[in-house]
């Protein structure tokens, strides 16, 4: 007899950075708690009602993009030259087909974008102009630019302006946030990601970003990144990152967390804490990743003061944190 299949698992992450509890009100924590929530659960849905974990993780992050809380979607920070610009990337690890996009402007779902670069064209990303020719094409919705505007979005860009800060990452805005807990601190949005096991042993990960405020021209992050910011194979992990993007680039970060599983055997927990806690340490990365692997294993790790994270496994209660333990 086989072993006992391990049900469903599922994760999501709404960022990572210099979340402290002391600059989070409770309105807004209340807020954060509900939606992560809100999504865990609509992943899990699918997952429950024996659906696909590509499903399960695409729900949820769309349901993230419209929410202007995280910087993907409806809520994506501002460039340099004041434009929101989103990156997104999806991969199925029972196939290893990937797609992502980088750079567009006008599609209310740049996760959609993504699973349609993946199943619909015979490439894996797609950038700018050419990336939302192929979304009419395949028939996304089309907003107009205006709708990913949000005022706070538009005031942490005049804030980095200000202060000179390069290209910040949007948890980190608490260090320039002179108005405390309902000032500057609406701005506590983030990249957001899932990861998902489903009752049939697939594996897949996902993840969608504005990126970083005040970034400069034609900047893409790792969120895009399939090796960098998202990887799914059914022979090791799924993973979903956020972070600083040049240092999750360069230490290809979820790649490596399913490569150390695939030819070191180490168990995933140990993998992500090697990747996270030791080479971005030494890097001098900041951020997290959301990982789980065939056996339902989930590891959530991250070298930040927090990360918005959720995740569930079949049978038992969710868990939704922000703050480090
Ligand atoms: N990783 C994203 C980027 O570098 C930012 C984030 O995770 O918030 O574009």
């Amino acid at each position: 007899m086989g072993e006992r299949a391990p049900g469903y698992a599922f994760a999501i992450h709404g960022g990572a950075g210099t979340i402290l509890k002391a600059n989070l009100s409770d309105k807004k924590e209340a807020a954060y708690l509900a939606k992560l929530a809100e999504a865990l659960a609509a992943g899990e849905a699918v997952l429950a009602g024996g659906g696909t974990a590509l499903d399960a993780v695409t729900s949820a992050i769309t349901l993230m993009e419209d929410s202007p809380l995280f910087n993907a979607g409806k809520g994506a920070v501002f460039t340099a030259e004041g434009k929101n610009e989103m990156d997104a990337s999806i991969m199925d690890g029972a196939t290893l087909n990937a797609g992502a996009v980088s750079g567009v402007t006008n599609v209310r779902n740049p996760i959609l974008l993504a699973r349609a670069v993946m199943e619909q064209s015979r490439h894996v990303m797609l950038q700018g102009k050419g990336a939302e020719t192929f979304a009419a094409e395949a028939g996304l919705e089309i907003v107009d630019p205006e709708y990913f505007h949000t005022e706070r979005r538009w005031q942490q860009l005049q804030k980095a302006r200000e202060q000179k800060t390069g290209a910040v990452l949007d948890h980190d805005l608490e260090f320039l946030d002179p108005e405390g807990p309902d000032g500057l601190d609406d701005h506590k949005f983030g990249t957001v990601g899932a990861v998902a096991l489903d009752r049939e042993g697939n594996l897949a990960a996902g993840t969608s970003t504005g990126g970083m405020t005040n970034k400069a021209w034609g900047r893409v992050g790792d969120s895009p990144i399939i090796g960098a910011g998202t990887y799914a194979s059914n022979t090791s992990c799924a993973v979903s990152a956020t972070g600083a993007g040049e240092y999750f680039i360069r230490a290809t970060v979820a790649r490596s967390i399913c490569a150390l599983m695939e030819y070191a055997n180490l168990p995933l927990e140990v993998a992500a804490d090697k990747i996270i806690m030791q080479q971005l340490v030494q890097m001098g990365g900041n951020g997290g990743i959301i990982s789980l692997d065939r056996d339902g294993n989930i590891a959530l790790v991250f070298n930040t003061e927090g990360m918005y994270r959720a995740a569930v496994k079949e049978g038992e209660e969710p868990v939704i944190g922000i703050y480090k333990e």
